[in-house]
């Protein structure tokens, strides 16, 4: 399997570091102060797809996936404040149980998008006195000092610094901003522990007083203990690689002498509508609203499958509605092929599974193990090729197996919406509105069946 690593720039084969057959990987995970947006969950299917796709090779898998609850700064170098005492503050709550409730509704929505719950999910807090340890460790080895507000990594002593993102301390040096936090060695330096001012709700002892770890020394911190000083593969998103990443790296070797990973691999960004993501333009969509919007959980990790991971997605509601109408086809000829008794050949079959695995192998291309598919679901129908497409949803995640017969492409997308706006309404008791949709679907000759399950679109 080749798999493209941020670190050398290349597709390199991938080997485990101690050669066994288990993956030890650790992927940046949430900042739990707000719902996740579509862009950051196209990243986590991208984690998901990387996942399956190892242990479809064989391999087994060791994840490791932090929640940061605290730490993470409004600017991802040491500016600003820290993102879960802002939201604790807005909303009036505890920042523990902002971070309690941001969690679980994301792992709501890992659980509708069918991405693999990684093996282990571990939250900063909980780890506070072994990243007192490592910044101590880093203070031991000559790379920590203490300031008035807080420990800083000092990057000059890392002459490696910028191997991932090809910014060299000279950049670095070139366009550091004149910086008024007095104490610190160099302006770029950055932050490993935070002395906390009083009313910081989230603090804690260090032998430098009361204060709150950096969020690069969670990762850090938290990857060394789970997998060890040097493990086989980081993930994250592209945002991650200039700061976030070069921070841990500069760390690990700061403490260990070691690169914490042999491959970097990272997710490229979901843009909408052409830009940026963002709250003030109000396109940060959730799951949710997607969901209200008449788009199924499957549907957009069908559209996340159709971009390769490391080539930007734009997301808009004519692709997505593009989406949706392939999805239903999709699902349309997996049934055609459910529903045969008839066989196909081995040699067909094994050159279809050729062309896929190739695919997979060749650094995660979904979009054309996709393709193949599609070509294969054109074949005459047959119980084998419903199987084997079952084997490809091993990495596709897309729930093959739980097609029914009511996402049938017979029915026309604009019946299928109108009827899951009906079902919200009967959800949400507005009767009136779902009786006027029943009425108006029955005007374009489709009757809706209440069934245990949901409902049926029966054309009249
Ligand atoms: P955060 O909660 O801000 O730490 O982000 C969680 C993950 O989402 C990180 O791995 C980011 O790299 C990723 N991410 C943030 N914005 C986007 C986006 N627009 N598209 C894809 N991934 C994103
Ligand atoms: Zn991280």
């Amino acid at each position: 399997m080749k798999l493209y690593n941020t670190l050398t720039r290349k597709k390199e084969e991938f080997q485990t570091l101690d050669g066994s057959d288990t993956v030890r990987m650790y992927s940046c995970g949430p900042t739990v102060y707000n719902y996740a947006h579509i862009g950051n969950l196209r990243t986590y299917v991208f984690m998901d797809l990387l996942r399956r796709a190892l242990k479809y090779q064989g391999f087994n898998v060791k994840g490791v996936m932090n929640i940061t609850d605290v730490g993470h700064l409004t600017d991802d170098g040491d500016d600003g404040e820290d993102k879960m005492e802002k939201t604790a503050r807005e909303q009036k709550k505890d920042p523990y149980e902002i971070a309690k409730y941001y969690t679980e509704v994301f792992m709501k929505d890992f659980e509708r998008l069918n991405i693999g719950v990684p093996e282990i999910v571990c939250k900063a807090t909980d780890y506070i006195s072994e990243m007192i340890t490592y910044v101590e460790g880093l203070i031991g080895n000559g790379y920590g000092y203490e300031t008035s507000d807080g420990i800083y990594y000092d990057i000059s002593k890392f002459k490696d610094y910028g191997q991932l993102s090809g910014n060299t301390l000279e950049d670095l040096k070139a366009g550091a901003r004149i910086e008024v936090n007095d104490g610190k060695r160099n302006p770029y330096d950055f932050a490993i522990w935070k002395k906390a001012p009083k009313e910081h709700i989230m603090q804690w002892p260090s032998p430098w007083g009361q204060g709150y770890p950096g969020w690069h020394i969670e990762c850090s911190t938290m990857s060394r203990i789970h997998l060890g000083d040097q493990f086989d593969i980081h993930t994250g998103g592209v945002d991650h690689i200039p700061i976030h990443h070069e921070n841990e790296i500069a760390q690990s070797e700061g403490l260990t002498g070691k690169n914490p990973a042999k491959f970097w691999i990272h997710g490229d960004f979901m843009l909408v509508d052409g830009g940026k993501m963002s709250k003030s333009l109000g396109n940060t969509y959730t799951i949710d609203q997607l969901i209200e919007k008449g788009y199924s959980p499957m549907v957009f990790r069908f559209f996340c499958l159709n971009a390769h991971y490391r080539k930007k997605l734009n997301f808009t509601f004519e692709t997505m509605d593009a989406a949706k109408v392939s999805y239903e086809r999709l699902c349309a000829s997996l049934l055609k092929h459910k529903n045969s008794t008839a066989k196909t050949s081995e040699e067909v079959l094994s050159s279809y599974k050729k062309s896929f695995s190739d695919a997979v192998f060749d650094d995660l291309n979904v979009p054309q193990a996709l393709g193949v598919l599609f070509t294969m679901l054109k074949e005459p129908a047959s119980k084998d090729i419903y199987d084997l497409a079952l084997d490809f949803d091993r990495v596709f995640g897309l729930d093959f197996d739980k097609v029914k017969e009511d996402v049938s492409s017979d029915i026309p997308s604009q019946i299928i919406e109108m009827a899951e706006k009906m079902q919200s309404a009967r959800a949400e008791k507005n009767w009136a509105v779902a009786d006027a949709l029943r009425a108006e679907i029955a005007s374009l000759g489709y009757n809706v069946k209440n069934t245990k399950d949901g409902y049926e679109i029966i054309k009249k």
